[in-house]
Order: structure tokens, then sequence, then C-alpha cells
């Protein structure tokens, strides 16, 4: 066995609503920590899913065809541009596989998606995580870090679980001074829901970077978490060579039938992205109201710093909230407008207990 496997931990999820009603005695419990959609997916999606459900007895379509030349359309890139992945955790660990051999070495944040560390030390690859500044990432303290056994820098943006963005000026800035073998994959998860106007307009960045290799979900704005489908976007040569490692029916028919249908509906995820950005107004100014620090989001979430995140996340699963705590505070899935309220009433109960005690 890889020694190196034993310092690991396989991913441990959350409590379950059910867990929670059960040691709370409480009957409604919201989840409000994984970053899902909380109004669900199109509505398309079951009906096209459903008319597939005879075709169980044959394997998946392994190369996609027709969600390929969906999503090439809706991105204006080549078909071979394209690598689909059983969501992209499956995507992360392909490009893992293949471009890392033990003593190289990946670039990456020390609070970001774990995946990356996760798959660089499986391969044997050293993790170099520069720390945040300021809840974004530090591409002068990434690009110091480079030397001549890195192979892969990991930018989540916006970054889970900061929830702030990189604009395009500063990395285009990174991605010319980056030299052209090492990879700078580009984790896009919540690209639907920002919508700060410098972010970066990534896809177009590909033509004039060829070791750049983009990534997308249909796990968050579309809301198809449980159908596990993610892409790669990059230079087709790229993407070829990473292609040999990616599993032959790695995504399922119900997948890509769903991610069609989904894609085709881009009138819900334009509502969910316009929710989204209401009640992450209301949350930003009530935490401003509150003096509650909280880091800028582009995302479907909220990191709230604190001092004592463990007090603050206890204390939202008393009253049926599950949020994700870190060690410097705690992040907030964005719910509902209904949610939002009920979850910015208890915050309030929160910080004011604290001020009066
Ligand atoms: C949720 C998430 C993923 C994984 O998404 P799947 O496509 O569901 O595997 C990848 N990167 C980031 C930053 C995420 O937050």
């Amino acid at each position: 066995m890889k020694k190196r496997i034993l310092d690991l931990q396989p991913y441990k999820p959350g409590k379950s609503p059910e867990d929670i009603k059960r040691e709370y005695n409480i009957d409604k419990v919201i989840k409000l920590a994984s970053n899902e959609n909380p109004y669900g997916c199109s509505p398309h999606v079951e009906t096209t899913v459903l008319s597939s459900l005879h075709d169980t007895a044959t394997y998946p379509d392994g190369y996609a065809t027709e969600l390929r030349k969906k999503v090439s359309d809706h991105l204006h890139v080549d078909e071979n541009q394209l690598l689909f992945g059983s969501g992209l955790d499956e995507v992360i660990q392909i490009i893992s596989r293949v471009l890392l051999c033990e003593g190289d070495n990946i670039i990456t944040a020390n609070e970001t998606f774990p995946q990356y560390k996760h798959h660089a030390i499986i391969e044997g690859a050293q993790v170099r995580e520069i720390p945040l500044d300021n809840g974004s990432f530090d591409l002068d303290g990434m690009f110091q870090a480079i030397d001549d056994r890195t192979k892969i820098v990991w930018i989540c943006n916006p970054n889970n679980p900061s929830g702030t963005y990189l604009n395009e000026e500063t990395l285009v800035r990174f991605l010319e001074k980056v030299p052209p073998e090492i990879v700078v994959v580009l984790d896009e998860a919540y690209y639907e829901y920002v919508t700060a106007d410098d972010y970066p307009n990534s896809i177009p960045l590909l033509a004039h970077f060829n070791h750049l290799i983009v990534l997308r979900t249909f796990s968050k704005a579309y809301g198809l978490a449980a159908f596990r489908i993610g892409y790669a976007v990059g230079n087709a040569q790229l993407i070829e060579k990473i292609n040999i490692a990616r599993l032959p029916f790695n995504t399922s028919t119900f997948a890509q039938q769903a991610a069609l249908a989904a894609l085709e509906d881009q009138d819900f995820v334009k509502e969910c992205v316009r929710k989204n950005a209401e009640c992450l107004r209301d949350f930003q100014q009530t935490l401003q109201r509150l003096n509650v620090e909280y880091y800028p989001s582009q995302a479907n979430f909220i990191f709230v710093r604190m001092a004592s995140p463990m007090e603050l996340f206890n204390f939202f699963l008393k009253k049926g909230y599950i949020v994700r705590p870190f060690p410097n505070g705690v992040r907030i899935t964005i719910g509902t407008k209904e949610q939002n309220k009920e979850v910015l009433a208890a915050l309030e109960d929160y910080v004011k207990g604290h001020v009066f005690n």
C-alpha cells in the first residue's frame, strides 16, 4: 500500500438532517452546509430523466456526445476541449492522477477546496499551501512558491470557503507569468452565481493560455449535485492526455440527460442566481449592522468570521440549521428567502446574546 494514504482521512460527510432531528428532538432541519441549490433544479430535468429510464441495460455514451455538443455550443469551444467527470470531484482526481508524479508539487491556498490537496498527497506530490490574503488567493505568494517540480497551480474562483474572487486583470497577469509547462486549474464551481463585473471571462482566455484549465459543474447553480456531473475545458492536446485516465463510462446516461435538460433551461438558473444575489445582499447588510466580520461573497454561501466557530455552529444546530464550521469561522449556504430570514434572526439572537452576557 502507498504509505502516504495512511496520513489521509476519508471524506467525512456532515451530520444528516435526520441525525439532527433525532438528536435535538426537533422536526424541522435545514441543511446549509454543502452549498446546494435550495430551489432544486429545472423542472425539465425530471421529465427528461424519467423518459430515459427505460434504457437501463445499455452502457452510457462514454463520449457524452449530445451533452458535449451542447456544452461546446454553450461555451463556444471545440468539442475536443471538454472532459466530463462524475462531478468535479472526479475531474480533480483525474487531473491529479495524470499530471503528478512522486516528488512533484502543487501550489494552492491554505483555505480552499480540500480535494486538490487530497489527490496531490495520494499521487505523492508535495502541497504548497499559500495563506489566503484577507480571504483572497495571494497570487504573488503563489508565484514565488513555484519551482522546477511544480506541476499544477489550483485556484478556486470564487473561493470555497471564503466566497471571495479574483478579478480578470489579476488573473491574467498571473497567467502571463506562470511558465507554460505548469498547468493552472481554475475551479469555477460557483461561476454562475458571480455578479461582479470584473470577474474573469475565463473561457476566451483559453485561446491565449494553453496551460489553463477551467472547471465547471452542474452541482451548484444547476441543482444537479445528486447526478454527479461536471467538466473541464482546456487546450485540446492537454485534455486529450488527461482523458486517458478517465474511466470509459464515468458519467451515467441519466446524469448526461439531466445536464442537457438543465443547460436548456437558462431561465431557471438566472432566477436562482437573482434570488441568491438578493439574499446574499440581505445577509451582508445584516452582518454589517451586527458588526460581525465576514468575507464579501460572490457565491451561494458566506463565510462568517468568528473566534469560536464551534459555539456558533452548535447554536445553529440546536435551532435546526446545519452550517459548516472551519477553524476561524463558519460557512453558511444561502438558502431561500424564508430560510435566510430565519437564519439571520437566529444569528442576531446569537450576537446579541454575546453582547449582553
Ligand atoms: C462543490 C465543489 C466542487 C465539487 O463539485 P462536484 O461537481 O459536485 O463534484 C468542486 N470545487 C468546488 C470549489 C466546490 O465547491
